[in-house]
Order: structure tokens, then C-alpha cells, then sequence
């Protein structure tokens, strides 16, 4: 079902709209709205691109330097944040509490874009900012849109949300039942909504209680892959009261071209589709003894393997060395076929490289959709936020395999270095799941394409401002 018209919001008498972006915190928020930027401004539209420094990730500042040199017609704006206690809250994440800080600073938003020239036609803010933002930019009379940078799936979840919490006449929080689409089990839900008092619950609630009065919601995902979703979505199913349309515009295309960084010589000399690229993304620790077990896992598995291993959330926090983490010998032995790395690559690289036949991954919203434009079959490694229910989409669509036994966040489970060995062989070889995967990649392709559904939302998009 295409989506209900978008809601307009500019003046037919103005050039090119100039739309200012807003992302939040973490790589996984920000990524998607790099590439948002540049296929905007590759669509003929002036874009700011609102910034935040310091960055909670030294990735982060990488990759807004990186952006704003490779595209230089992108206007940076610095956005200076209002004093901020982090001690108030109980929350220890370092994004969460910077969503928050960010969040209490909307009000300075207004005199930031009002310097903007030509004017601003439209601020596009991300969904874990929504709640507070929308509400002043509604005071200046900017339409105010949004991106989703998960799931329709996980977007399904979060409109719902809010009315599942109303209506529960129990404590804590169970399988919860999207209407018109699926349930999404209790063991699925981001482990900080089963707190009310989370930091994340509460921007989680207000963000989604606040969804139907944006003009529209992007989301970085496409027709082929959630079906289902969007129309559920977009066809008053989730939300009786009805939401804004819900435009798939992905998968978001990389952009940022990148210097071939280590990885990327190794690769070139394994064969392709030979190696099993592993990793849990930017923010997703390991256990020093689970990460011993997924090594002797990749070993065992007897494939060649590429595996960035993080062992801190937050990159700036990374001080041990491979050699200490996994031990001297395993490094020695494992070097003909195996390369372990740690630190930042770039992984739109890696998962386009020939080499590469699949994806031990935590399944992170980026990454799946990375993989769906490569067609790289995924192990599912899910781990904590919203990445079960990531993990639940990729499987459905043929993407690749999910083991829902292994460990989760909060669970004390060590899998066993036997059992990843055994799972990442069946990856590999399982003809039907790679034919599956590259279909897949055919329509992630496909939907991206300036004809393509994906293609076609972004483009009803900028036609409405
Ligand atoms: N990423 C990367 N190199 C790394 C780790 C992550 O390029 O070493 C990128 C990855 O390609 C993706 C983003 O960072 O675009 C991570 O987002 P995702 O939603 O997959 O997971 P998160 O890090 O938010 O858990
Ligand atoms: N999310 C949301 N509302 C919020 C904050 C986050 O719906 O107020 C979604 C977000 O898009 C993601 C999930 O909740 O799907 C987990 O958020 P987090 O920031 O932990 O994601 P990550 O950094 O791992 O991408």
C-alpha cells in the first residue's frame, strides 16, 4: 500500500528547500543521517548539518569531519548545548544521557536556525529528539520531520508503545502486541523499557506519544524487506488515531568514500565470498570470556574470518591490546586465516568487498541494512537494544539466521566457542540462505533506484517542502 500524502508544508513560490538535519548521539544515529544529507544535497536541496561537539565516540568526530570535508555544500551548524548535570540521573549510559542533554536544549534551537540563510524550509530531527523538539519548532512555524534510524518493525513498537503502557494493568512489562502486525515478545523488548523509570523509557515514551504530530517519519528502510510494517504503519493499524506517512527511504546509500584502511589489502587476497566478516558495531561490548569463546569459535569453524573486536563502549575507553585480550598464541595461530583488528573500520567497505560471504553480527539497524544493499547473509548475534527485533526482521526476510538462545544483555550465558564454530560453518555454507540474501540485495538495490519505492519516497518528500 504506497503511503497517505505526505503532509505539505512549504511555499510553491521557493527555490530549492534548504532543510536543516539534527542528529543524536551514537554511530548508530548519526550514520544514517550522513547519508540522508548527502542524498539530499545530491537532490538539489541546500542542507545544514547540525553538530554537537564534543562527540560521546571518537568515531563520531571522525565521521562528521570526514562528511563535512568530502562534501563541503554541506553547511555545518554548531549546535552549543545548554549546561547539563549528568549526575542528576541514574542513567550510566554515555547516549542516553547525551540524547537528554541534547533533548534540554531544544529551546536553543530556534535562534541557531534563524541565522541560517536562505531560510530554513524544514528541520528533520531524530527520533530519539523528537519529543522535545517538535514542540518548539511548532512555535517558530518550522515543519518538523522526522528519520527513524531502526526497523518499521522497531518504529511499530515505539508508536504503540505509550498505549500499552496506559492501558497494562500489570507491573513490568510482557510480550506486547502490535495491532496489525506481530507481537514482539518479552524477551525482545530493549532491556531498559522493562524499567519505567529508565532515562531511556521516558524519552522512549514521549518520543513515541508524540510521533502523530510530525509532518512526516522517514525511515531507513525498504518496501521489500518490511512490507508488512509499513502498511500496518501507514494503514491506521498501530496507531488507531493514525500517524503521519511513513516513507521508506532506504536502504541509506554509504557515502563517504574511504581510504582502503587495513582491513581491505587482507581481503583482497582471500577468496571470494571466503571470509566471515564479525562484529557487534559501534557501541556493543564483549565480555572478556565471551570474547575468548567467539574466538575459538571463529577458529574452530575452520573458515577464514574477519573480526573487529570491542571490548569498551565507548571507543575513547579502549586501552588493553589485542595481544592481552585474546592472548599471543591464538593470535599466532589463527594468523593464516584469520584477521583480528580492533578499533574502527570501515565496514560499507568491507560488506561490498568480494571476499566477504557473511556476517557474524549484533545486528544493529545499519549494519542489517548494509548487508541487505550487499546481499551478505547474516548470523544474527543480537545483543542488547533494540537489535532482537532487528535480528526478527533480517530472518524474516531472508537476510539470514537468528540463534535466539544466545546470551542477551543482563543474561550471565557464556555461548560456547563449539557451538559459534558450528553455527558460522552452517553461514557459510548454506547455498539457499546466500541465493536468498543476494534476492534480497537485487530489491535493496531496486528500492533505492531514483524509480524505486525507496527512491520515490525521498523524492515525495523534498517535493512536498
Ligand atoms: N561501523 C563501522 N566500523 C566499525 C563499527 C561500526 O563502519 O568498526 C558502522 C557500521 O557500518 C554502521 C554503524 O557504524 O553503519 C553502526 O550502526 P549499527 O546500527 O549497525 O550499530 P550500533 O553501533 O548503533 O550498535
Ligand atoms: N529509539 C526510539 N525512541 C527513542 C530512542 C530510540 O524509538 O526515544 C529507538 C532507536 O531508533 C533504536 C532503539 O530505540 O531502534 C534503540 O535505541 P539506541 O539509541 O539504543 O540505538 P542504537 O544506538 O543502538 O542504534
Amino acid at each position: 500500500m504506497p503511503p497517505p500524502e505526505m503532509r505539505t508544508s512549504g511555499d510553491p513560490r521557493r527555490g530549492a528547500p534548504h532543510i536543516a538535519l539534527l542528529p543524536s548521539a551514537g554511530m548508530g544515529h548519526l550514520t544514517p543521517f550522513c547519508r540522508l544529507a548527502v542524498g539530499l544535497s545530491d537532490s538539489g536541496c541546500d542542507v545544514s548539518f547540525i553538530t554537537v561537539q564534543p562527540t560521546v565516540s571518537s568515531a563520531e568526530s571522525r565521521r562528521v569531519a570526514a562528511l563535512l570535508a568530502a562534501f563541503p555544500r554541506l553547511r555545518p551548524l554548531d549546535f552549543r548545548l545548554a549546561d547539563f548535570d549528568p549526575s542528576a540521573f541514574a542513567s550510566t549510559d554515555p547516549f542516553f544521557l547525551r540524547f537528554e542533554a541534547i533533548r534540554r536544549s531544544a529551546h536553543l534551537l530556534p535562534a541557531l536556525l534563524a541565522a541560517a540563510s536562505p531560510p530554513v524550509s524544514a528541520v528533520v530531527v531524530d527520533i530519539s529528539l523528537v519529543s522535545t523538539f517538535l514542540p518548539v519548532l511548532a512555535g517558530v512555524g518550522l515543519p518538523c520531520y522526522l528519520l527513524f534510524t531502526a526497523s518499521a518493525a522497531m518504529l511499530s513498537l515505539c508508536a504503540h508503545f505509550p498505549a500499552y503502557i496506559a492501558a497494562k494493568t500489570t507491573a513490568g512489562v510482557g510480550d506486547v502486541e502490535i495491532p496489525g502486525l506481530r507481537t514482539v515478545p518479552k524477551s525482545s523488548i530493549p532491556l531498559p523499557l522493562h524499567d519505567p523509570n529508565n532515562l531511556f523509557t521516558t524519552q522512549f515514551v514521549e518520543n513515541g506519544r508524540i510521533l502523530q504530530k510530525a509532518c512526516g517519519i522517514l525511515i531507513n528502510t525498504f518496501h521489500a524487506l518490511e512490507q508488512e510494517a509499513l502498511d500496518a504503519l501507514n494503514g491506521g493499524k498501530v496507531v488507531p488515531a493514525g500517524l503521519p506517512p511513513v516513507v521508506a527511504i532506504g536502504p541509506l546509500k554509504p557515502v563517504i568514500g574511504c581510504e582502503r584502511g587495513s582491513p581491505l589489502p587482507w581481503l583482497d587476497a582471500q577468496p571470494a565470498r571466503s571470509v566471515v566478516y564479525v562484529s557487534f558495531g559501534s557501541r556493543t561490548a564483549m565480555s572478556a570470556e565471551q570474547m575468548k569463546e567467539l574466538g575459538t569459535g571463529l577458529e574452530r569453524s575452520g573458515c577464514r574470518f574477519l573480526w573487529v573486536v570491542k571490548s569498551k563502549v565507548v571507543d575513547r575507553e579502549e586501552e588493553v591490546e589485542l595481544e592481552e585480550l585474546l592472548g599471543e598464541e591464538y593470535l599466532e595461530r589463527v594468523r593464516e586465516r584469520g584477521l583480528v583488528v580492533k578499533g574502527w573500520v570501515e565496514q560499507e567497505e568491507i560488506l561490498g568487498h568480494v571476499a566477504v560471504g557473511g556476517f557474524l553480527s549484533h545486528c544493529g539497524w545499519n549494519s542489517v541494512t548494509e548487508a541487505a544493499l550487499h546481499g551478505v547473509p547474516i548470523l544474527a548475534w543480537p545483543r542488547l537494544g533494540d537489535q532482537r527485533v532487528n535480528a526478527d526482521v533480517m530472518a524474516r526476510g531472508g537476510l539470514g539466521i537468528w540463534v535466539k538462545e544466545w546470551s542477551w544483555e543482563g543474561e550471565e550465558k557464556v555461548v560456547r566457542g563449539e557451538e559459534i564454530g558450528e553455527r558460522v560453518r552452517e553461514l557459510m555454507e548454506d547455498e539457499g540462505l546466500r541465493a536468498s540474501a543476494a534476492r534480497l540485495g537485487k530489491e535493496a538495490v531496486k528500492a533505492v533506484a531514483v524509480d524505486g519505492s525507496s527512491g520515490k519516497g525521498l523524492a515525495e518528500f523534498i517535493g512536498k517542502l
